[in-house]
């Protein structure tokens, strides 16, 4: 049976491979684990653009503790790189 994970801005349950998870690197930098696979706390979200929206919204002001070590700068890239990415499918 396949993991089930929570997404971290609308907490729905699913199959982790339908999130995108997000680490921080020894720099507590964000990066997207695409193959999730990274040895490092992670965090899930829906693949979609209101939940990517939610999270940048909650980070920005500063309402909630990210379960990762990680700067809310790289947070943020990570975030916008990944709505591009949602924009274009
Ligand atoms: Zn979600």
């Amino acid at each position: 049976m396949e993991p089930i994970r929570c997404c971290v801005a609308c907490k729905s349950r699913k199959n982790k491979k339908e999130f995108f998870r997000i680490v921080a690197d020894n720099n507590k930098n964000a990066i997207i684990d695409r193959k999730q696979n990274i040895n490092s706390r992670g965090l899930y979200i829906c693949k979609d653009i209101k939940c990517i929206t939610t999270l940048q919204k909650i980070i920005l002001k500063n309402r909630m503790k990210l379960k990762i070590d990680v700067e809310n700068d790289s947070m943020l890239e990570v975030l916008k790189e990944l709505g591009e990415e949602i924009w274009e499918n």
